[in-house]
């Protein structure tokens, strides 16, 4: 059955139309609380904005529960820790409003330059006052960035557009992709400060960044400075920025988010040199629709199953190529063939992944390998909160990646040691048959991966696989495909692709033939 979605808040059409290619879709906007509870009860996802509150009550209500996704960044209406520990993935849309973002700010920019707000309110008074209202030009001048991620990168290349000369301070931006983007690096934050005509913060709220700017800063500030802040109110001090503009060291400002939303009674109401919107950044169709359509996809690849990269509550290191994905359903298989195999846990894993997907970070693939190997034996395990599952059964991991690859592009090999014996299975994506397991404990075989399997180590001579076919046949179990790889001491092992399951029964009666010592059966689905 289609898993169903509910929607709690408007999102793009474009985006209800992505979820309903693979979800029933119930549109909840405008709920009252207590039906949305209720309809959360059968419910796989819900996708929100920033007005609904997903809270350990409405996690608790919906036991199917699998992704939340947030059409925008922001999750502070999200409890990620009450997600987290049901097992639940938090999904947002990073990305989609940084051009949004990055156009309102040069929109604060020039507002203030040009005084247009004030223009603007004179005007609606009747008056006419050409010559009360002389700006300046960005042209020439200097901006200072403090905080160079999507965001601010945005700014600076429309800054540079107008002329100006920019000085950034990140401390975690190499002084060599500043130069690369046509900024001047600044040593330190009092540097920016104190040669900047104008300053734009594009910084996340942390405890570093809470109040970074407050009477000392804009004492050390070149006099007649001008203010742009739209990323978050908390990093301002809003009363010492109203000083600093009263005593006229600080010409202007102009501010989008403040440190409690809606903002309140407020001395930053009463000065003209200050322009301000109620969080409007992000308050555009094509923020909001992009938004819509990336959240929509994301709750669909977590409902496949699939894992998210754009995932708040789990840490999985950067993005991954793209063709790096198609490994992680081979990391996940090899996990359920270890745990299938061995009917139990490995002690001890190592996942290595080697070739060309070396070049991605390993966790996404270790998650997979565990989410494999745990799907069996636990509950409600998914990407989010299989790690610590794996760690409360005693699973110890290690991670490794090769950039060497003989035989293969890129392979994701799976070792461990299960109730004593050492295991690996070793699997890869190949361009006609996809994913194939190509080597089994010490083994080489092709063997794609498809639901039945069975493996089969047996003596190297004639008869054996004509006595596994005929008692096969008699079962009327059919067989899709069937490799066989030997080692250098007498012995092969045979994969097969079946079509139907075996019972404990079948694979007893099959380990019982003559010629052959060990059977496994392995479902993958
Ligand atoms: P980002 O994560 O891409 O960039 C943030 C940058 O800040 C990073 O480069 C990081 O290295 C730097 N940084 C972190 N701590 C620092 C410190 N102590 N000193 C100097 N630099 C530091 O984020 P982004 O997407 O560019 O967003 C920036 C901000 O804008 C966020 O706070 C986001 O919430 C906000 N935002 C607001 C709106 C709006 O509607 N007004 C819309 C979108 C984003």
């Amino acid at each position: 059955m289609r898993p169903k979605v509910v929607v709690a808040e408007p999102i793009a059409d474009a985006g209800i139309k992505a979820l309903e290619e693979e979800c029933i879709v119930d549109i909840a906007v405008g709920a009252e609380r207590r039906d949305l509870v209720a309809r959360m009860a059968d419910a796989a996802g819900l996708v929100v904005r920033s007005a609904t509150a997903v809270d350990a009550e409405l996690i608790d209500a919906a036991p199917q529960l699998r992704v939340v996704g947030r059409a925008g960044i922001g999750v502070d209406n999200i409890d990620v820790a009450a997600a987290t520990r049901a097992g639940v993935l938090v999904v947002n849309a990073p990305g989609a409003n940084t051009i949004s973002a990055a156009e309102h700010t040069m929109a604060l920019l020039l507002a203030q330059a040009r005084r247009v707000p004030e223009a603007d309110r004179s005007m609606r008074e009747g008056e006419w006052a050409r010559g009360r209202f002389e700006g300046i030009e960005l042209h020439d001048k200097t901006l200072g960035i403090i905080g160079l991620g999507r965001i601010g990168t945005l700014v600076v290349k429309r800054a540079l557009a107008f002329g100006m000369h920019v000085l950034a301070y990140d401390p975690y931006v190499s002084e060599g992709r500043m130069h690369s983007i046509g900024v001047e690096a600044a040593s330190s934050l009092s540097d920016v400060l104190g040669q900047a005509d104008f300053l734009t913060i594009h910084l996340p709220l942390t405890r570093d960044t809470r109040s970074l700017l407050g009477a000392a800063a804009f004492a050390s500030m070149k006099d007649g400075i001008r203010i742009v802040n739209t990323s978050r109110g908390g990093i301002i001090d809003e009363e010492a920025l109203a000083n600093a503009v009263r005593t006229g060291k600080v010409a202007g400002a102009a501010l989008d988010v403040f440190a409690e939303e809606p903002l309140g009674d407020s001395p930053l109401r009463d000065l003209p040199q200050v322009v301000l919107t109620p969080h409007l950044g992000a308050s555009t169709r094509e923020a909001q629709d992009k938004a819509g359509v990336a959240v929509a996809r994301a709750v669909v690849e977590a409902l496949r199953g699939e894992l998210v990269m754009s995932a708040v509550n789990l840490d999985i290191g950067s993005g991954l190529d793209q063709n790096a994905k198609p490994y992680l359903g081979v990391a996940e298989s090899l996990g359920a063939i270890l745990g299938g195999f061995s009917r139990g846990l490995p002690d001890a894993l190592t996942i290595r992944i080697e070739g060309e997907l070396a070049a991605n970070p390993v966790r996404p693939f270790t998650l997979s390998a565990l989410l494999g190997a745990l799907s069996r034996i636990a509950e409600g395990v998914s990407f989010v909160n299989v790690a610590d599952i794996a760690a409360a059964h005693g699973v110890h991991w290690t991670e490794e990646a090769s950039h060497d690859s003989p035989d293969y592009r890129s392979t994701v090999r799976l070792s461990g040691v299960v109730q004593g014996k050492a295991r690996s299975f070793v699997g890869t994506v190949m361009d006609r048959k996809g994913p194939v397991l190509v080597h089994v404990n010490g083994y080489d075989i092709e063997l794609p991966i498809t639901r039945y399997a069975l493996l089969v180590r047996n003596e190297d001579v004639p008869g054996v696989i004509g006595r596994l076919g005929t008692y096969l046949g008699g079962q009327g179990v059919n067989i899709a495909n069937m490799t066989v790889g030997r080692n250098p001491h007498g012995q092969a092992m045979m994969g097969l692709n079946l079509d139907d399951p075996l019972t404990e029964e079948q694979v007893g009666a099959i380990m019982a033939l003559e010629g052959i010592a060990d059977a496994r059966f392995v479902d993958l689905g």
